[in-house]
C-alpha cells in the first residue's frame, strides 16, 4: 500500500506514465493508472510533476535577511529606493542595512551615492543587488574612519570592513534562515548548495530543523580543518573576480587588476581544498577569470570542481575545457541580457549575444548546473528566461533547463538519490500548474520533500 498516489499527471522524464506512488518518503512506482492501493490518492487533473529543484548557488542567510529586512530589489527608480530607505529609517534601528538596489533597471542608471543618503542621520549601508558593492552615508563612513570617501562606495574586499556593523544577532539570523527555507519551498526548491562563511555555518549548526536539503560551500578564508570535516560541507569557494554591475569582473579590456589571484595563488587555494578532499568552486565571470579558473581546476579532475557564473566564455575555452569541470550558471542573469540591457551597455555588442551561452555549453558536453544566486531566488523565473532567450546560443529547451535545475545540481553535489523522478529516488517532487509547453504563467502548486507536502497553493489544496 502506498502512502500517496499522484494520479492523472504528466511525469517529467516519463511520457508514457501518469501515476506515481510514494512510500516511506521514496518513489516506489511510476506507471499507468492501474488501480492501486493507497492511503491517499490525489487526482492532479493533468498537471505536470518534476523533481524538486536543486539550486546550486544560493546565499540563504542574505535571502532571509532581505525577506525580513529592508529589501530594495523591487524599486523601479532611485527615488523609490531612497523613499523606502527613509521610511525604514524611521523605525528604531541603530544601523540601516538595505539590500538589492539595481541601478541598471532605472532610467538614469546612476549608482546610489553618499550624497543621496546623507539626509538620513542614522548610519546607512545599502548593498547593490550583486553584493559586490555597497553605498554608505557619512554617518556609516565615520564609524569606519572613511569620511574622505566622496561617493561613499565600497567594493569587493573592502566590504569585509562592514561585517562588524551589519552582522545581526544569532536569533535574527536563525529567523532569517527559516524565512529563506519557507521561500525555497514556495518556489519548489528542495535542495540548495549554499555559500557560507564561518558565522553562517555556526547559525546553521544551531538550527533545530531544516526542511530542505542543504550542502554548503565554505569561503576559502574560513576553510579550516574542523569546518571542512563536517558532512554538510561540500566544497570550498573562492573569488577570482567581481561582477559586471560593479565593473569589477575580469573582462579582457577592463582593469587588469580585476583578476583577484595569480595562477600560483589560485593553485594553492585549490590544493588546500583538494588536500581536505573537497572540490573548489571558483567565482569567475569575466573571460580572463573563466580561462584562468579552467586552467587551474583541470589539475584536480578527480573532484567535482565548478566555475561559478561562467558568464563570458570564448568558444575555444568551451572546446578545450576539461569536461570534469562543472559550469554553475544562473539563467536568471539573462534578465540583464536583453538588447539595451546591462550586458550590452557594459560589454558591447559581441557579449550581448555571447554571454551565458547555455546552448553551446550543453552542446560541448560540459555539465551545466543551474542556480539563482538569489537574484531573484526561484528556478521557474530563470527557466523561463533560458527557454525564451532571443539568442540561439543561449536558448535551451524546457526539458534541458529543468534537468540543469534538478539532475545536474544533484550531479554537482554527488547526491545519487535526488534530482530525478525514478523508482528508488527520494520523493522530492514539485507539482506545477502547467505542462512544459505552457511555461509562461506556470506556477508551483505544491512541493513535497521526502513524500511530505511542505508547501501547497490554495488551488492545490482544492484537489481531491
Ligand atoms: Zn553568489
Amino acid at each position: 500500500m502506498y502512502d500517496i498516489l499522484l494520479q492523472n499527471c504528466h511525469i517529467f522524464g516519463h511520457d508514457e506514465s501518469d501515476t506515481l506512488g510514494i512510500r516511506n518518503g521514496m518513489i516506489e512506482y511510476i506507471g499507468n493508472g492501474v488501480e492501486k492501493q493507497a492511503k491517499k490518492k490525489i487526482d492532479l487533473e493533468g498537471r505536470m510533476i518534476v523533481p524538486g529543484f536543486v539550486d546550486s548557488h544560493t546565499h540563504m542567510l542574505s535571502l532571509g535577511l532581505s525577506l525580513t529586512g529592508l529589501e530594495l530589489s523591487g524599486a523601479k527608480s532611485k527615488d523609490e529606493a531612497l523613499n523606502k530607505v527613509k521610511e525604514y529609517a524611521k523605525k528604531a534601528e541603530k544601523i540601516i542595512v538595505g539590500r538589492g538596489w539595481d541601478e541598471s533597471l532605472w532610467k538614469d542608471r546612476t549608482y546610489i551615492t553618499r550624497e543621496d543618503l546623507d539626509v538620513i542621520e542614522k548610519p546607512v549601508i545599502l548593498f547593490r543587488r550583486d553584493g559586490h558593492m555597497a553605498t554608505l552615508n557619512i554617518a556609516a563612513l565615520r564609524i569606519l574612519a572613511l569620511e574622505s570617501r566622496k561617493d561613499g562606495i565600497l567594493k569587493e574586499k573592502e566590504l569585509d570592513l562592514l561585517d562588524p556593523l551589519i552582522t545581526p544577532s544569532k536569533t535574527v539570523q536563525k529567523k532569517a534562515l527559516q524565512e529563506a527555507f519557507k521561500r525555497a519551498l514556495q518556489e519548489g526548491v528542495t535542495f540548495v548548495r549554499d555559500i557560507v562563511d564561518a558565522n553562517t555555518f555556526e547559525v546553521y549548526k544551531k538550527m533545530k530543523h531544516i526542511p530542505i536539503g542543504v550542502k554548503m560551500l565554505i569561503y576559502d578564508n574560513d576553510a579550516n580543518k574542523s569546518i571542512c570535516n563536517e558532512s554538510s560541507i561540500c566544497g570550498v569557494k573562492t573569488f577570482l573576480d567581481g561582477s559586471i554591475g560593479a565593473m569589477t569582473a575580469a573582462v579582457s579590456d577592463w582593469d587588469s587588476s580585476n583578476v583577484l589571484a595569480t595562477k600560483d595563488n589560485l593553485s594553492s587555494i585549490a590544493q588546500h581544498a583538494w588536500n581536505m578532499k573537497l572540490p573548489l568552486a571558483v567565482h569567475a565571470i569575466g573571460d580572463k577569470a573563466t580561462e584562468l579558473a579552467a586552467e587551474v581546476l583541470s589539475e584536480g579532475s578527480h573532484f567535482k570542481n565548478s566555475i561559478e557564473h561562467f558568464e563570458l566564455v570564448h568558444d575555444d575555452l568551451l572546446q578545450s575545457m576539461d569536461r570534469h569541470i562543472i559550469a554553475s550558471c544562473q539563467p536568471n542573469f539573462l534578465q540583464w541580457s536583453l538588447p539595451g540591457g546591462l550586458y550590452e551597455r557594459r560589454l558591447g555588442r559581441y557579449w550581448l549575444e555571447n554571454n551565458n551561452p547555455y546552448r553551446k555549453i550543453l552542446d560541448s558536453g560540459i555539465h551545466l548546473a543551474f542556480g539563482s544566486d538569489c537574484m531573484p531566488f526561484g528556478p521557474l523565473y530563470g527557466i523561463k528566461l533560458a527557454t525564451s532567450s532571443p539568442f540561439q546560443k543561449q536558448r535551451i529547451s524546457a526539458e534541458e533547463a529543468i534537468t540543469c535545475y534538478t539532475y545536474e545540481g544533484a550531479y554537482l553535489l554527488g547526491m545519487e538519490q535526488i534530482g530525478k523522478l525514478e523508482k528508488g529516488y527520494y520523493a522530492d517532487i514539485v507539482i506545477l500548474s502547467n505542462t512544459l509547453d505552457r511555461l509562461d504563467n506556470c506556477k508551483v502548486e505544491a512541493t513535497l520533500v521526502h513524500g511530505r507536502t511542505l508547501y501547497s497553493s490554495d488551488s492545490f489544496k482544492g484537489l481531491k
